[in-house]
């Protein structure tokens, strides 16, 4: 218990330390958010939905370009808050929020085109009318967000639903509510006029009075387990939520690859971010041909790579504590089933930090292979055919992204497509999540619903229908006086233009 000031009354509130997972140093205090300040913040936030609403596209872009320009301006000081909160390296934090940038800048642009008025052909039987489709906003958002990159994950839902002319209620994750209050904070000096988007802080229970309360959609960025529980409180108010939850990407390494590059891609997939991405390398499948080449590159490679706090780390510690029990377990399991450590192995883990580790001969039924591990572990796998890749990528009950490293083009193209990820890159590691104009998500436990491009400016509103008539119909069949004959020549059309054999 702490006394704070929320909204300008001293109260007694229940408090949370945001803490530094390298130094154990506390960063900041904020409140645990319960369900009357959720509401409070979403019934604000509907007044300030009404306002941003009624701003013209042209109006609402200048000012999200104007975030934009802040947020690059102030790029130094957000980097080392996500540094202090996350643990990340400093020019990790700057490229995570430069990516951010990035989509934040194609939202604001291309909004007004992809949800502006569409005039559509409205099809011969409906030839008098004029018809239109154009996407309004859903009012307010509601964001929870993760914590493993706490400015490029939810901005991927923040920018998109501002941009599409919505109100935002963001709750960030519990281990990075200073990079969320900053974010928060800095949208405010930009466009002070209404709260058009808010901070709400705590953990589990605030975001579940997020997602009880009563805004129009959840976007949700976090675990699958924690998807399913989202869900059921939204299902109390019908309430739709967009869900982006983990991943086990796989890697697939065909004989004609260029293996240098291959290893080089692996490597990074791997062990950026601590291997706390949801994008992350962590199967790779290698054809026969090239697997002990690739593995002998992908070690030379990965034992380079030392975590740390200082400026020559290649990544950070575990920022979330519990998570090194996780990534222990995924080890021990890996090799009392039988499988190798090639790098690395138990002695890797030195809370809060773990050195890279390449697993070799893991059968497909443990744990490394079946659950999210979110730590700098990878597991390699020989396999006899690009074939037998794809059909063991695809048995993963989740399928966020994937990588295919074949240098054949058709090739390489056939079998990104029988993937059943959402995003799949070709010869690089991740591209797609750096493209804005291109949906990100998953499918099956890796979630639903699309973040990006223009799927997902279209998520965060609704589809608009519009039908005028624009000439008296040679033939009214919405009328009670409509005769037989009007029928007859009904069926005589519909027979002409439908009655076709089709071979
Ligand atoms: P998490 O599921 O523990 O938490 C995510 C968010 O949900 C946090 O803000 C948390 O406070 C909140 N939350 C927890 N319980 C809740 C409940 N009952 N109701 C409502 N909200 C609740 O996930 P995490 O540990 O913060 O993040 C790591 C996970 O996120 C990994 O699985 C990772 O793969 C995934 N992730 C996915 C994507 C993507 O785009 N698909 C991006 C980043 C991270």
């Amino acid at each position: 218990m702490d006394t704070v000031w929320t909204h300008g009354q001293t109260r007694q509130v229940e408090t949370f330390d945001s803490v530094n997972p390298a130094t154990s140093e506390v960063i900041a205090t904020f409140g645990v958010h319960g369900q009357a300040q959720v509401d409070a913040a979403v019934e604000r936030a509907r007044e300030a939905a009404a306002w941003w609403a009624s701003l013209s596209p042209k109006q609402r872009r200048t000012r999200l370009l104007a975030w934009k320009s802040h947020l690059i301006r102030y790029i130094g000081r957000l980097a080392e808050l996500v540094h202090t909160e996350t643990g990340k390296p400093l020019g990790d934090a700057q490229l995570e929020i430069f990516l951010a940038i990035v989509h934040l800048d194609w939202a604001a642009r291309h909004a007004r085109r992809v949800l502006g008025p569409r005039r559509v052909r409205s099809g011969l039987p409906a030839v008098n009318l004029a018809s239109s489709v154009e996407y309004a906003p859903l009012g307010v958002v509601g964001v929870i967000g993760p914590w493993n990159y706490p400015v490029f994950t939810p901005m991927g839902s923040i920018a998109y639903a501002l941009a599409a002319g919505n109100a935002v209620v963001f709750k960030p994750s519990e281990l990075t509510p200073a990079v969320g209050g900053w974010l928060v904070s800095s949208f405010a000096e930009v466009v002070p006029e209404h709260p058009v988007l808010q901070l709400v802080t705590g953990a589990g229970e605030t975001g579940e009075a997020l997602a009880r309360s009563a805004v129009d959609k959840i976007s949700f960025t976090g675990s699958s387990a924690t998807a399913r529980k989202v869900m059921a409180a939204c299902a109390q108010n019908l309430t739709p939520m967009i869900a982006e939850c983990g991943g086990k990407d796989a890697f697939l390494v065909g004989d004609d690859a260029d293996l240098d590059a291959a290893a080089d891609a692996a490597a990074w997939g791997a062990v950026s971010n601590g291997g706390q991405t949801c994008i992350g390398v962590e199967r790779v499948y290698v054809v026969d041909a090239v697997y002990h080449t690739f593995l002998e590159k992908l070690a030379e490679r990965m034992s380079g790579a030392r975590p740390g706090d200082d400026r020559e780390s290649a990544y950070g510690p575990m920022t979330r504590p519990a998570q090194v029990d996780v990534i222990e377990d995924h080890v021990a399991d890996a090799l009392a089933r039988g499988g190798r450590a090639v790098l690395g192995g138990m002695q890797s883990i030195r809370r809060p930090y773990v050195d890279p580790v390449i697993l070799a001969d893991v059968p497909e039924t443990s744990l490394a292979i079946q659950d999210e591990t979110f730590g700098p572990t990878i597991t390699v796998t020989r396999v006899a055919s690009l074939d037998e890749a794809v059909t063991m990528a695809n048995s993963s009950r989740y399928a966020l992204g994937a990588t295919v490293f074949v240098r054949d083009k058709k090739r390489a193209m056939d079998v990104a497509r029988a993937l059943r990820s959402g995003m799949t890159a070709v010869n690089s590691v991740i591209g797609f999540a750096t493209v804005p104009a291109l949906p990100f998500g998953g499918n099956g436990d890796s979630g639903f619903g699309r973040i990006h491009g223009p799927d997902g400016l279209r998520e965060f509103a609704r589809a608009k229908s519009i039908t005028r008539v624009r000439m008296r119909s040679p033939l009214n069949l919405t009328t009670l006086s409509r005769t037989d004959k009007d029928v007859t020549k009904l069926l005589a059309a519909a027979t002409f233009l439908h009655g076709k054999r089709y071979r």
